[in-house]
C-alpha cells in the first residue's frame, strides 16, 4: 500500500505542482494492484477499491489536460484514504467463510428469474448461477465518452446524458407500428430519441427523469442542428447505482431468442451483487500468487462490468488479467483432473508383471525383414518398463504416417503373451483390421500363437467361433474393430490391449475397459496431426512416446496440385510409374450427405479408367459399401501387386500398408482437411522408392477457393505431420478444427486453447506439481479445487481411485 501511496501522494504534492512530471503512473499502479491482489486474499471492499484505484490510472499517461490530471489524482486520494481507514482491512474474508453453493443454485431461483427465463436461459447454457457469473460477454462497447448534447455531430457513436423533456407516442395502425418519439436536453441542446414498436417505453422516459442515452447521431429533417438517434441503448439514471447500460464499458454477450444483453446484463449485475462474496476461490492460493492471478470474485467482477476503459481491446480479445485469471482457472482443473487420473492408474495395481525378457520378442525380431530405428527401440524400452513395473501401462505412442508404429506395438503384443496372457488389437476400420490381421498373422504363428480377427462383418457362425477361441484363450491375439469390446466379448486373461489411429475413436478411455472388469495394460497409437496444445488437454492423462523418425532411406513425398486441364498429364504419369512395376492409389471423397453421388463417381470412375487410359493395366474399386469378403479380396489383391491401380474412397485413410504403392493421386483434393490430406498421402512413400501425391483440383473461386488453395499449398510444402496440424489449426481457427472433428476436447467457457496456450502450459505444470505434492488433494488448501475439479469436469474424465 505504500508503494503505492508514495507516487500519488507525490503527484499531489506543493499543489500539484509535480503532475506534469509524472511519467508511467498508470502501468505502475496496474502492476502494484494486481501483485498486491494476486499475492493475498483481501475482503471484497478492499478488492473492489484497488481495482477503482487502476481504473483511475487507466489511461492517465495520455491526458494532456492537467485539470484532468489532477481531477484523477484527488480521486486517487479519496479511494487510497478508504484504504488507509483503520477497519479498511478488518473483515477479512473467514467473516463469510460458509461460500455459499453457487453451483448447486438453480438460476431458476435467483431473483428475477423463474421458470420461463430459467428455461432462454438453459439455452445459452446457463442453468445455476455459478454458471450465469461465468457468462462471459462475447465482446465490449465503450459507451464511457459522455457528450454534451451540443457537441454531437451526426454520424458519431456517442453516449448522452440529459434530462427528459416531452414524449410522444404516435401510432400507424394500418402498419400495425408504433414511434416513440422522446426529447432529451441538457444545457447545451435537445435529441430526439425514437423507438420503433415499443410503446412500453413510454413509462420508463417520464417527464423530467434523468437518462443517458447511446448510439449513432444522425441528422434530422432540419440539418445537423436537429440530431436524432434511433433506437439508443438507454438506462434511466437514480442516485444509487452506477449505470449499467451506458457511461461505461458495457459488456454484450452472446444472446438467444426471447432474452437480450440487456436483460443479461442486469441479471448478472443482480448476482453479482448478491452472490459475489460467497464465490471461493478453488485456485490454491500459492498457485494464484506465483501466477500472478487476480482472486476470483475480482476477476469475475471485471469481466463482467469492467472498470477500465484503457482496456478495451484487451477486453475484446479476452486477454485482459480477468479474463487470463478464469481461463486459468478452466484450464488448471482441467489439467488437475487429468493429473488425478493419470495418479490414479499409477496406484492400480495390476495382475501380471509381465516378463519382457520373453524369448518371443527375440524370435519376433529376428522373423522381421528390418531392424528397428533407434526411435522405435526408445519407445519400445519406455513400453517395455512400464509393462514390466506392477504399475498398469497407460501410454500413448505418437508417430507421424508412416514412422512404423504397428511393428512396436507387435513387440509389446508378444511381450504380453510371452506371459501368458492375450492381447488385443483394436482397429477404427474392418479393412485395417484385415490388413493387420493378414500382415500379422504369418509372424505370429512362426512365434506359435494364434491370431484371430473380429469384425462386426462375417457371418454370426463365423463371429460366434472367434468369440469361443478368444474366451477360452485357443487365441492368444485378438485383432478387430470396436466388435472387441463389445457386450458378449468375454477375454479368457487379457493382458495388454493396443489402440490403433486411436484419433479415429474420438475418446474411447481406459474406463470402457475397466467398466468391462478388465485392468490391462493400454497401449494408444496415434499418428500426430494434433497440435501440442490439443495433445495436452486431450491425452493429458497419458504417459507419451513419441517415434519421431522415420525408418531410413524413405523420400520425402512429392507433391504437386494439379489443375483439371493437366488430368491427362497426371494419369500418364500414373501410367509410367505403373509400367516401372510400381502401384498406385487413385482416392475420391466420400462424405455422408452425398454418398450415393460420391459412390457413383468412384465407381464410374473407375470403370471409365479400366475402358480408356488405363487398358492395360488391372484397375480395382474398393469402398466402405462393398461386403466384407470382397473388400478382403480386393485388398489382398492390391497388396500382392494383381491389381495395380486401386479406386477407392477414404477407406484407405488410416493404417493401410502396402509399400510398393508410390503414387497416390487425390481426387476433389479441395474438398479435404489438411489432416485427412496428411493421412491419406502417408499412404505412399513407405519404402525406399521416390514416391508422388498427385493433388487433383477443382477451380473453386471466392473465399472458399482461396482457402482450399491454401491447404493444397500446405500440403506441397510440407511433409511434416506437426507443422501440418499446427497450420491447419491456424487456417480454420479453433472453433472449427475442435468443433469437426471428435476430439473429445472439453468445452471451456473463457479459455482458447490457441489464444492461451501459454497458459495452458503453466497451467498443466502448476496441477503437476500439486498432484504430486498432494496426490488426493486432500489438504485443506486443495478441497475446493478438488471438489470443483470434480464438477467441471465429471463427464468428462473418471477419477478412478482419488477420493
Ligand atoms: P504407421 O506408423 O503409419 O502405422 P506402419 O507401422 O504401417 O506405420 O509402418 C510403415 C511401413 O514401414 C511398413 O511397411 C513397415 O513394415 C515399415 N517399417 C516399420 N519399421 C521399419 C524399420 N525400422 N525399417 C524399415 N521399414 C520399417
Ligand atoms: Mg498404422
Amino acid at each position: 500500500m505504500q508503494r503505492l501511496a508514495r507516487p500519488i501522494e507525490f503527484a499531489s504534492r506543493d499543489a500539484y505542482a509535480h503532475l506534469g512530471t509524472v511519467k508511467n503512473l498508470g502501468p505502475f499502479v496496474s502492476t502494484q494492484v494486481l501483485d498486491a491482489l494476486a499475492g493475498d486474499v483481501y475482503p471484497p471492499n478492499v478488492e473492489t477499491d484497488l481495482l477503482a484505484l487502476r481504473a483511475v490510472f487507466g489511461d492517465f499517461d495520455a491526458l494532456t489536460d492537467p485539470a484532468e490530471r489532477c481531477q484523477r489524482v484527488v480521486d486517487a486520494q479519496a479511494i487510497l484514504s478508504r484504504l488507509n481507514a483503520p477497519d479498511a482491512f478488518e473483515q477479512k474474508t473467514s467473516a463469510h467463510s460458509a461460500p455459499a453453493e453457487l453451483w448447486n443454485l438453480p438460476i431458476q431461483y435467483a431473483k428475477g428469474v423463474g421458470p420461463k427465463r430459467a428455461a432462454l436461459l438453459a439455452k445459452l447454457g446457463v442453468a445455476t448461477v455459478e454458471d450465469a457469473l461465468w457468462y462471459v460477454p462475447r465482446r465490449y462497447e465503450d459507451r464511457s465518452a459522455l457528450l454534451p448534447i451540443g457537441q454531437l455531430v451526426p454520424g458519431a457513436v456517442a453516449t448522452v446524458c440529459g434530462t427528459v423533456g416531452r414524449v410522444r407516442l404516435s401510432r400507424i395502425p394500418r402498419r400495425r407500428m408504433s414511434i416513440l418519439n422522446v426529447t432529451i436536453e441538457d444545457d447545451t441542446g435537445a435529441l430526439q430519441c425514437v423507438y420503433f414498436n415499443q410503446p412500453y417505453l413510454k413509462d420508463v422516459f417520464k417527464p423530467d427523469c434523468r437518462v443517458m442515452v447511446s448510439g449513432t447521431a444522425l441528422a434530422g429533417r432540419k440539418g445537423w442542428t436537429d440530431l436524432r438517434m434511433d433506437v439508443p441503448q438507454y438506462e434511466v439514471l437514480d442516485d444509487e447505482d452506477a449505470p449499467l447500460h451506458v457511461g461505461r464499458i458495457v459488456p454484450v454477450y452472446p444472446e438467444t431468442k426471447g432474452i437480450t444483453s440487456r436483460q443479461l446484463r442486469t441479471l448478472i449485475k443482480g448476482l453479482l451483487d448478491q452472490y459475489l462474496e460467497g464465490m471461493v476461490d478453488v485456485v490454491p492460493d500459492v498457485v494464484r500468487s506465483r501466477q500472478r492471478l487476480l482472486p476470483i470474485r475480482a476477476a469475475l467482477r471485471e469481466v463482467q462490468f469492467p472498470h477500465s476503459p484503457g482496456d478495451l481491446d484487451a477486453l475484446n480479445q479476452g486477454i485482459t488479467p480477468a479474463h487470463r485469471r478464469m481461463a486459468f482457472e478452466e484450464f488448471f482443473l482441467l489439467q488437475l483432473g487429468l493429473a488425478s487420473q493419470q495418479q490414479s492408474v499409477k496406484e492400480e495395481a495390476k495382475n501380471v508383471r509381465f516378463d519382457t525378457a520373453t524369448p518371443l520378442v527375440g524370435t519376433l525380431r529376428a522373423l522381421l525383414p528390418f531392424r528397428l530405428t533407434q526411435a522405435q527401440e526408445r519407445v519400445l524400452g519406455e513400453i517395455q518398463r512400464d509393462m514390466a513395473s506392477s504399475r498398469p501401462m497407460n501410454r500413448l505412442v505418437q508417430g507421424d504416417v508412416g514412422c512404423g508404429k504397428t511393428v512396436v506395438a507387435l513387440l509389446a503384443m508378444v511381450t504380453a503373451c510371452g506371459s501368458g496372457c492375450q492381447a488385443a488389437l483394436m482397429v477404427p476400420t474392418e479393412i485395417l483390421a484385415e490388413q493387420h490381421f493378414l500382415n500379422t498373422r504369418r509372424l505370429l504363428e512362426g512365434l506359435g500363437l494364434k491370431a484371430v480377427l473380429l469384425t462386426g462383418g462375417g457371418t454370426p457362425k463365423v463371429r460366434a467361433a472367434v468369440r469361443k477361441q478368444i474366451e477360452t484363450g485357443e487365441a492368444q491375439v485378438a485383432i478387430g474393430t470396436h466388435a472387441l469390446i463389445q457386450r458378449h466379448m468375454q477375454f479368457s486373461k487379457l493382458g495388454l490391449v493396443v489402440i490403433d489411429e486411436q484419433h479415429k475413436f474420438g475418446v474411447l478411455q481406459r474406463k470402457t475397459l475397466l467398466a468391462k472388469g478388465y485392468r490391462p495394460d493400454v497401449l494408444v497409437l496415434t499418428a500426430t496431426p494434433i497440435p501440442r496444445t490439443l495433445a495436452m488437454t486431450v491425452y493429458g492423462d497419458l504417459d507419451v512416446s513419441v517415434i519421431d523418425a522415420l525408418p531410413p532411406g524413405r523420400k520425402p513425398i512429392r507433391t504437386r496440385v494439379f489443375d483439371e486441364p493437366e488430368r491427362r498429364r497426371a494419369y500418364q504419369f500414373v501410367q509410367d510409374e505403373v509400367r516401372a512395376g510400381h502401384q498406385a492409389y487413385i482416392v475420391y471423397p466420400l462424405v455422408e450427405e452425398s454418398e450415393k453421388v460420391d459412390l457413383r463417381a468412384a465407381t464410374e470412375g473407375a470403370a471409365r479408367m479400366q475402358e480408356s487410359i488405363f487398358k492395360s493395366v488391372r484397375v480395382g474399386l474398393l469402398h466402405g459399401r462393398m461386403k466384407g469378403e470382397d473388400k478382403e479380396r480386393t485388398m489382398a489383391a492390391f497388396k500382392a501387386g494383381e491389381i495395380q491401380v486401386l479406386v477407392s474412397t477414404t477407406v484407405i485413410e488410416v493404417g493401410v500398408d502396402v509399400p510398393n504403392a508410390t503414387v497416390m493421386v487425390i481426387e476433389h483434393a479441395e474438398r479435404f482437411g489438411l489432416a485427412q490430406l496428411h493421412q491419406l498421402r502417408g499412404r505412399v512413400g513407405r519404402s525406399a522408392q521416390q514416391s508422388y501425391c498427385l493433388l487433383m483440383a477443382s477451380t473453386a473461386t471466392g473465399e472458399e477457393g482461396s482457402a482450399a488453395r491454401q491447404r493444397l499449398d500446405v500440403m506441397v510444402r510440407s511433409n511434416d505431420g506437426f507443422v501440418i496440424a499446427e497450420e491447419d489449426l491456424r487456417l480454420r481457427g479453433p472453433g472449427e478444427f475442435f468443433g469437426s472433428r471428435q476430439w473429445g476436447v472439453p468445452e471451456f467457457r473463457v479459455a482458447n486453447l490457441i489464444r492461451d496456450h501459454a497458459l495452458l502450459e503453466q497451467a498443466r505444470r502448476e496441477a503437476l506439481a500439486t498432484v504430486q505434492a498432494d496426490p488426493r488433494l486432500s489438504s485443506s488448501g486443495h478441497q475446493a479445487a478438488r471438489d470443483a475439479m470434480r464438477r467441471r469436469w465429471k463427464t468428462k474424465l473418471v477419477l478412478g481411485t482419488v477420493s
